[in-house]
C-alpha cells in the first residue's frame, strides 16, 4: 500500500460520479500513469496492502452496520411522527394495525440487529477473531435498513416520494449500504463458511 501525495505527477483525477445517494461526498475515479512514488511512501510492509485493507474492512464493516441502525431508527421516528399526524379514510395512519404493527416489527428487527452490532463489537474489542459475526452485522443490518426505508417511503405516501421531505433522501442514501464494503452477497458467502461453529 502506497501513500500518494495529491499533485504528485502522473495522479490524476479522471472522473467525478454522479451518484444515486450519499451527495454530499464526493466520489471520483483516480488514474495513475507513469506516477512514481518514492520508496518512504510505502504504508506497512510491501506486498501486505491486501491484509491491511482486509484488517480495515473489519472495522468498516461494523461501522456501516451500526451507521444503518441509527439511520432505521431515525426514519422509523420520522414516520412514527408522520403516521400519527396524517389523517386519511377517517382516522390517524397509526390507528389502522397494518401500519402500526409493521412499524412494531421493524422496530423490533431494528433492536435485534443493534444488539447483533453491540456483540461483534464487543467480540472485536476482546481481541477474538469475529469474522463470522461482523459479515452477519454487515449483510443483516444494510439489508434492513433498506427494508425499513421502503416502509417509511411508503407510509409517507406521495410525500416520501418527493425530493423535499426528509424521509426520500434518507432512503437514497442507505442504498449504498447493501452494495458499498462488500456486497450482501458477499457477506453472506462469508458467513456461510464458518456456519459450523
Ligand atoms: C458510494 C461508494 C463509495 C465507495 N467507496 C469505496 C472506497 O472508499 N474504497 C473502496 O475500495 N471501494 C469503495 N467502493 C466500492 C465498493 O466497495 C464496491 O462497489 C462493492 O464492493 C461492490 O463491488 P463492485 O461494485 O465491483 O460490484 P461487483 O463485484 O461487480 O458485484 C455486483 C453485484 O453482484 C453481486 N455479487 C458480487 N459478487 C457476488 C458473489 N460472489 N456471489 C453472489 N453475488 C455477487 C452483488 O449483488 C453485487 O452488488 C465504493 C462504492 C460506492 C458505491
Amino acid at each position: 500500500m502506497l501513500l500518494v501525495e495529491k499533485g504528485t505527477p502522473g495522479l490524476k483525477i479522471s472522473r467525478a460520479l454522479d451518484k444515486h445517494g450519499w451527495r454530499s461526498s464526493d466520489t471520483a475515479e483516480l488514474a495513475f500513469e507513469d506516477c512514481r512514488v518514492p520508496a518512504d511512501h510505502l504504508l506497512g510492509r510491501e506486498g501486505g496492502g491486501f491484509y491491511a485493507i482486509m484488517r480495515n474492512f473489519q472495522n468498516e464493516r461494523l461501522v456501516l452496520g451500526a451507521m444503518a441502525m441509527g439511520e432505521a431508527q431515525e426514519a422509523l421516528e420520522l414516520t412514527l411522527d408522520y403516521v400519527t399526524t396524517r389523517k386519511a379514510f377517517g382516522s390517524t395512519l397509526y390507528e389502522k394495525q397494518v401500519v402500526r404493527q409493521r412499524l412494531a416489527m421493524l422496530a423490533a428487527q431494528v433492536e435485534a440487529g443493534r444488539q447483533l452490532v453491540y456483540h461483534a463489537a464487543w467480540l472485536d474489542a476482546q481481541g477474538v477473531d469475529c469474522t463470522r459475526e461482523v459479515s452477519m452485522v454487515k449483510a443483516y443490518c444494510c439489508e434492513l435498513v433498506n427494508e425499513v426505508m421502503y416502509a417509511c417511503v411508503q407510509f409517507h405516501g406521495g410525500m416520501g416520494y418527493m425530493r423535499e421531505s426528509t424521509i426520500e433522501r434518507m432512503a437514497r442514501d442507505a442504498r449504498v449500504h447493501s452494495i458499498g464494503g462488500g456486497a450482501t452477497e458477499v457477506m453472506l458467502e462469508e458467513v456461510a463458511k464458518r456456519l459450523r461453529r
